[in-house]
C-alpha cells in the first residue's frame, strides 16, 4: 500500500493544445514544491492527469508536509491523496476499502456513495456489481456510515488499473495557472505590505517574477534591505525562484531632493524608479512591470499621480490590487505569511524624502518642466546606478 497524490488541475484543463505547455509548468512547480520534503516521490503525466507518487512506507507528518507543499502550487484547483493496493484480489480489496472508511471517517454520521471504475476491462468484476459490494462490506462494518446515491457528503472512488486507487478526499489548492506559464514580470518590491501581495497575485495568473529594490544607504538600513530579501523569499514558496536585483537609489534621490520642489519628490522619485525598472525589465526578458499600488492609497496614488508615474514606462505596468481596500491586502498578506515582516518598523527609501503636503494632483507636464533641473546629473546616476546593481538570488529559506 502507497500514496499517490492525484492532481485536479484549474483552467489549463481547458488549454487544447498548449495543454502540454501548462502541464510541463505544472509538473516542474510540483517539483520545486517537494523538494524541501525529505521524502522521494515521483511526479508523472498520465492518461491527462498528473500524480505524485510516493513511495511505500511514507509517515502521516510527511503526508501533512505534502499537503501543505501542494497549497503552494498555483495551477492545482485540488488533489485528492490516494491510498494505491495491489490487486490481490476482490476480498483484499474490500479489507483495504474498509480499513481506508475507517481511518478517513473514524467519528460522526456521514453519508457515501462508491463510485468504481475499471480501466483495466480484465478486471473479473463490472463496475456495478464493484460499488454494490463494497457499498455492503462498509455499510456491515461503518456503522456511522450510511448510503446516499443522490447527494452522498462523501464520493468514494476506487480506480481499477494496474494497481487500486481509493480516494474520497478533495483537498482545495490555490487555482489559477502554473508558474511560468504566463512570461515573467518585474515587480517593484518595497519592504511595505503591498508589493509582496502584489507579486503572489500576478504570479497566481502564472507569470514568474524578477524583482527590483531601491535601496537608499545611509538613509535606509540593511535591515530595511534584508527586510525586502525576507519577503522575497516569503513569496518565493508562491512563485519560485526570484532574482532580486538591489539598486542604489540614493544619489538619485538627494538630486531630486536638492533640485526639484519638495511636493513632487515623490512623485519624481517614483517617476525614476519606474524608469530603472523598465530598463531593468527590458534586460531580463520581462514583459512588464508590477507595483502594489491602489487608487487613492496615499498622495502618490491618486489617479493623477499614477497617470504621471504611468507616463515614464513602455511596458504595461499591472497593478494587481489597483481596486483593493487595504484590509483586503493585509488580510491576503496574513494568509501568505508577509504581514509580519511587512510591519516590521525599518524606514522604507520613501518615507525619509517625503514631503509634509505631497501634491495629490501632480500635473505631468509641470512635473516634466521640473525633471529638467536635473538634466545635467541624471543619465549618469541612472547609469551608475544600473551599473552597480546587486543581483540576489532568492529562493525559500528553511
Ligand atoms: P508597499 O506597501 O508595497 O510599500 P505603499 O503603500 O508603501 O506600498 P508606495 O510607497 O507609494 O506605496 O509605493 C507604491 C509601489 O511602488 C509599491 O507597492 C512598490 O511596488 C513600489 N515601491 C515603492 N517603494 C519602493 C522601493 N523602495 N523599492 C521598490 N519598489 C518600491
Ligand atoms: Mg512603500
Amino acid at each position: 500500500m502507497k500514496t499517490i497524490y492525484l492532481i485536479k488541475y484549474a483552467e489549463i484543463g481547458v488549454k487544447g493544445k498548449n495543454r502540454y505547455v501548462f502541464e510541463d509548468a505544472l509538473v516542474k512547480q510540483i517539483r520545486f514544491a517537494l523538494k524541501g520534503i525529505e521524502w522521494e516521490f515521483e511526479v508523472k503525466r498520465a492518461q491527462g492527469r498528473i500524480y505524485i507518487d510516493a513511495k511505500e512506507g511514507m509517515d502521516a507528518d510527511t503526508d501533512e508536509e505534502v499537503r501543505g507543499a501542494l497549497k503552494t502550487v498555483f495551477g492545482i484547483a485540488g488533489f485528492c491523496p490516494v491510498v494505491s493496493v495491489e490487486d490481490e484480489g476482490f476480498d483484499k480489496l474490500a479489507d483495504a476499502v474498509v480499513s481506508y472508511m475507517k481511518e478517513t471517517y473514524p467519528e460522526g454520521e456521514h453519508t457515501f456513495k462508491v463510485f468504481a471504475r475499471r480501466a483495466r476491462k480484465d478486471y473479473p468484476m463490472e463496475s456495478p456489481e464493484i460499488c454494490m459490494e463494497l457499498g455492503g462490506r462498509i455499510l456491515d462494518e461503518c456503522p456511522n456510515l450510511k448510503v446516499n446515491v443522490r447527494e452522498p457528503e462523501i464520493e468514494l472512488n476506487v480506480e481499477v488499473r494496474e494497481s487500486i486507487f481509493i480516494y474520497s478526499e478533495v483537498i482545495p489548492g490555490l487555482g489559477g495557472m502554473p508558474i511560468g506559464s504566463g512570461g515573467k514580470a518585474m515587480l517593484l518590491l518595497s519592504g511595505g505590505i503591498d508589493s509582496p501581495v502584489a507579486g503572489y497575485m500576478i504570479a497566481k495568473r502564472g507569470v514568474s517574477l524578477e524583482a527590483v529594490y531601491f535601496h537608499a544607504p545611509p538613509y535606509t538600513s540593511e535591515r530595511a534591505k534584508q527586510k525586502v530579501v525576507d519577503l522575497a523569499k516569503k513569496i518565493c514558496i508562491y512563485t519560485g525562484p526570484i532574482r532580486l536585483h538591489v539598486i542604489n537609489f540614493t544619489d538619485i534621490q538627494m538630486a531630486i531632493y536638492e533640485k526639484c520642489p519638495h511636493d513632487e519628490l515623490t512623485i519624481i522619485m517614483r517617476r525614476y524608479m519606474m524608469r530603472i525598472a523598465e530598463t531593468l525589465a527590458k534586460q531580463n526578458e520581462c514583459l512588464g512591470l508590477v507595483t502594489g499600488e491602489s487608487i487613492g492609497q496615499v498622495a502618490s496614488q491618486t489617479m493623477q499621480s499614477l497617470a504621471a508615474t504611468n507616463e515614464v514606462c513602455q511596458l504595461p505596468v499591472y497593478r494587481p490590487l489597483i481596486a483593493f481596500d487595504k484590509q483586503d491586502i493585509v488580510d491576503i498578506s496574513e494568509k501568505i505569511d508577509t504581514y509580519e515582516t511587512s510591519i516590521l518598523p525599518y524606514e522604507d527609501c520613501c518615507t525619509i524624502f517625503v514631503a509634509k503636503h505631497p501634491v495629490t494632483r501632480p500635473v505631468v507636464d509641470v512635473i516634466r518642466r521640473h525633471e529638467e533641473n536635473l538634466t545635467e546629473v541624471i543619465d549618469d546616476l541612472v547609469e551608475k546606478a544600473l551599473a552597480e546593481d546587486d543581483v540576489i538570488y532568492v529562493r525559500p529559506g528553511r
